[in-house]
């Protein structure tokens, strides 16, 4: 009989040390002119910068949202990572996600886990002294890039110098443009602003949109025919994430890839959308790693 000790006893959780501290910030950055896509209009983007220390390393993580979710982390969030293990991520998200019970998961406390989330993965690896893409797994060597913009409140002229610095500037194959002006209520213009796309990208630049949710099911179907006109290859949230079956029934019908999940909160949400099938690609931009 071994006499060695029982399995999992030596994992690395067992032998980390304490995460020393957790301080939040928040930024709110203005944008260098108003933006809007067919659902919401802004002028500025909110950034919360999270960083834990342990032995000596500093974890760096970050999330953007209401700077409200950096109090959410000072109040509710720091005070049960400080003093964990800091080998021991799952173990820490676990007790951030049972805190905010009656807060509310979705939303703000999401946007305040994953920052932690995110900074203390960061730090592990540090402690570890690996990349974080192998402490986690590499699936891929790289990825393919777009460059996402073309706001609705664009003229013709910020349209057509955005995407040109992209595409003949950066070199960048892939463009978004922003779709579904006034929750789908003006497709004419919709369809011009594809239209001028296509026609500053040139025929080999994929052409991407993206309606934030902003149309109805049938008419994103409708929409969906005329997009391949103009060779669109990614039709992002024709109806909201929220709403599986719609999109489920949109990709039945279209010909370009559905793409949504930006607006999933948790992992069960994105889940959710994949039995769904729901995607052709899964957006993973809000929901913590753990
Ligand atoms: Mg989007």
């Amino acid at each position: 009989m071994s006499t060695g000790p029982a399995i999992g006893t030596e994992s690395p959780a067992k032998a980390g040390p304490p995460v020393e501290t957790v301080t939040a910030a928040s930024y709110v950055i203005p944008t260098d002119a108003p933006e809007s896509d067919g659902t919401l209009s802004w002028d500025s983007t909110g950034m919360i910068i999270v960083r834990v220390l342990a032995d000596g390393e500093q974890g760096l993580g970050w999330s953007y949202g209401s700077p409200v979710a950096a109090g959410l982390i000072r109040d509710a969030l720091a005070s049960l990572v400080a003093g964990a293990n800091a080998m021991d991520v799952q173990r820490a998200a676990e007790a951030m996600t049972r805190a905010v019970r009656n807060i509310g998961r979705e939303g703000i406390a999401s946007i305040a886990i994953s920052a932690v989330d995110i900074a203390l993965w960061d730090l592990k690896a540090r402690l570890l002294g690996v990349p974080l893409a192998a402490l986690i797994g590499q699936v891929r060597p790289d990825v393919p890039i777009y460059g996402s913009g073309g706001f609705i409140c664009y003229d013709e002229k910020q349209t057509r110098d955005q995407l040109a610095g992209w595409v003949h500037g950066d070199r960048i194959p892939r463009v978004k443009i922003k779709v579904g002006e006034s929750w789908g209520g003006n497709e004419r213009r919709d369809r011009e602003r594809v239209a001028l796309a296509r026609k500053v990208i040139g025929p080999d630049t994929e052409l991407y949109v993206d309606a934030n949710g902003g149309y109805g099911t049938g008419q994103a179907v409708r929409v969906g025919a005329w997009l391949c006109d103009y060779g669109v290859s990614w039709f992002e949230e024709p109806v909201s994430s929220q709403n599986p079956a719609g999109l489920a029934a949109i990709r039945e019908q279209v010909a370009p890839d559905v793409a949504a999940g930006e607006y999933s909160w948790t992992l069960a949400d994105s889940a959710r959308l994949l039995d769904a099938g729901a995607v052709d690609c899964l957006q993973l931009a809000r929901s913590a790693i753990s």
